[in-house]
């Protein structure tokens, strides 16, 4: 499993992230994913406007407070070695 998915994974799975239905996995990936992309943050925002869309927060997935933890470490750790902003 790759740690971060891409823009258009992110986007195409963000309902049902949003709803809450995806594998904790695939979540941890995308909650990753909206913590440093500004494009899909701003979709996600967009996403909660609409009617009958659970409201979700960029808080860690529930359960996870270990895995995001370290996940979390790993994704600073490659960012401090390579700048992409
Ligand atoms: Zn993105």
């Amino acid at each position: 499993m790759k740690l971060m998915p891409s823009c258009y994974e992110v986007q195409t799975d963000l309902t049902e992230y949003a709803e809450g239905a995806l594998p904790l996995t695939r979540k941890l990936g995308i909650w990753i994913h909206l913590l440093l992309c500004h494009v899909c943050a701003g979709f996600l925002r967009g996403l909660r406007a609409l009617p009958g869309v659970a409201k979700v927060s960029l808080a860690p997935p529930d359960k996870a407070p270990e895995a995001a933890a370290r996940a979390l470490a790993e994704v600073q750790a490659a960012l401090r070695k390579n700048q992409t902003h």
